[in-house]
């Protein structure tokens, strides 16, 4: 058997239908924004892995400290043992995010991060003494795969099959930029009919998963203020926004309010190792402070903090400053923009959204949706042309690795304006 023969038959790959999936493509070496196949063919990694990578492929400052860390101490149970790269990474978090935050908890990637947000919210009321268990969340949010970052995601075919089993959340309308009147009129609606409400959790600025939804940093500061009033915890989740995603290093330096907590995943080891930190403010550890033991958190993985992640987490933070990495993202802000509103025009295309990095157009389509044709061909089409591309249904998206050229960009810009010509 061939590597692609042994892959289907001995394995199973997530988000696909394998009875009608095409053979996987067998990557075997990664270098800056490009991925290498067996048969020694470039691709453009133009959705950076499943939006993991920031920094490019093998980057060899990260695969060194992987490295020196791997020899060093790989891995130790984190209750009751800690280690230095834990701590050190712990430092250099709240140093980068914005002031307000004071305790990290680390976990493997963003459903767990997500998780943990959602139990302290959970327990911290319990601890409190208040009976509160609901959260609001975003009719469209996407907030991770194991059972409660499904439960505060959107009600669709990602969650469909499992829908009895989830818990009860509040959603109200996702917003965009022109509902912002009516989504603060809903939220407040929801707060004056109940006193249980414990969270509210939402992505800031672009909801990913459900197509590169943005909406305005304006918006959400009106909503946490809200929630400020009511003691009603917010959690950031910036799995996929955090690290320089918006253009900024996390979403919520657009905004003026500090969410309670934040969660951080996907970009974190730039793109090397699963790995999350859930980060919050210190009135939330403060409520599992006590003498009584069951006031405690009730969680942890057995890679919690593990050391080579931590390795990486820290050496993608180095690389922001050696690198210079800001300014390779405004240089993606600035040629996005211009693309953006090129594009824009286009009839092939409904609706152009641009927030930092991310560039989405949203095709026009019958059948709209994840499981929509128009998103089979699109992805046929630019890997014809070696270029990674997931499209989410009939929303084309580029979010590249910050170190991708400016020709490259070019490149996808120049192609994708090929596919409009060839679907009209
Ligand atoms: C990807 C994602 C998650 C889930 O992260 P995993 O590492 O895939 O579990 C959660 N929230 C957001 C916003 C995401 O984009």
């Amino acid at each position: 058997m061939n590597l692609r023969q042994k892959d289907k038959a001995f394995i199973w790959h997530p988000y696909t239908q394998e009875k009608t999936a095409c053979d996987n493509i067998v990557m075997v070496r990664g270098q800056g924004a490009y991925l290498y196949d067996e048969a020694g063919h470039r691709y453009i990694d133009a959705c950076a892995s499943w939006w993991t990578n920031i920094h490019g492929h093998a980057h060899p400052y990260i695969a060194e400290k992987i490295g020196e860390q791997a020899r060093q101490l790989e891995q130790v149970i984190f209750a009751g043992f800690t280690h230095p790269t834990a701590i050190e990474l712990a430092v250099q978090l709240l140093k980068t995010l914005p002031i307000g935050f004071s305790k990290v908890f680390y976990s493997d990637n963003g459903s767990t991060a997500v998780e943990v947000a959602i139990k302290m919210a959970m327990q911290y009321w319990r601890n409190k003494g208040e009976e509160r268990t609901r959260i609001i969340c975003f009719r469209d949010a996407y907030h991770g795969d194991t059972f409660g970052s499904m439960s505060v995601s959107a009600r669709g075919v990602f969650t469909e099959p499992y829908t009895r089993l989830l818990f009860d959340v509040v959603f109200i309308d996702t917003p965009d930029f022109e509902n912002g009147k009516q989504v603060i009129e809903q939220f407040q609606v929801v707060i004056k009919g109940t006193s249980d409400i414990a969270a509210f959790i939402f992505e800031p600025l672009v909801l990913g998963s459900s197509g590169m939804k943005m909406y305005s940093a304006e918006l959400l500061d009106q909503l946490l203020t809200i929630c400020a009033e009511n003691n009603i915890i917010t959690i950031a989740d910036e799995v996929m926004t955090g690290f320089g995603r918006t253009g900024k290093l996390f979403a919520i330096e657009h905004l003026n309010q500090i969410p309670d907590i934040i969660c951080l995943s996907k970009g974190i080891t730039g793109g090397f190792l699963p790995f999350a930190a859930t980060i919050t403010k210190q009135f939330i550890y403060d409520a599992f402070y006590a003498d009584e033991k069951f006031k405690m958190l009730f969680h942890g993985h057995s890679y919690t903090g593990n050391p080579l992640g931590c390795a990486a987490a820290l050496a993608s933070l180095e690389v922001f400053e050696k690198e210079n990495t800001l300014k390779k993202i405004a240089m993606i802000v600035s040629s996005h923009q211009a693309f953006a509103s090129r594009i824009s025009t286009n009839k092939a295309i409904r609706q152009v959204r641009h927030c930092g990095t991310i560039l989405a157009m949203e095709f026009h389509s019958d059948a709209q949706g994840y499981l929509s044709d128009i998103r089979d061909r699109m992805y046929s089409y630019f890997m014809s042309k070696s270029i990674m591309l997931r499209p989410l249904g009939n929303v084309l998206y580029i979010l590249p690795p910050y170190c991708i050229s400016e020709s490259d960009l070019q490149l996808i810009y120049q192609t994708i304006e090929d596919f409009t010509v060839d679907i009209l």
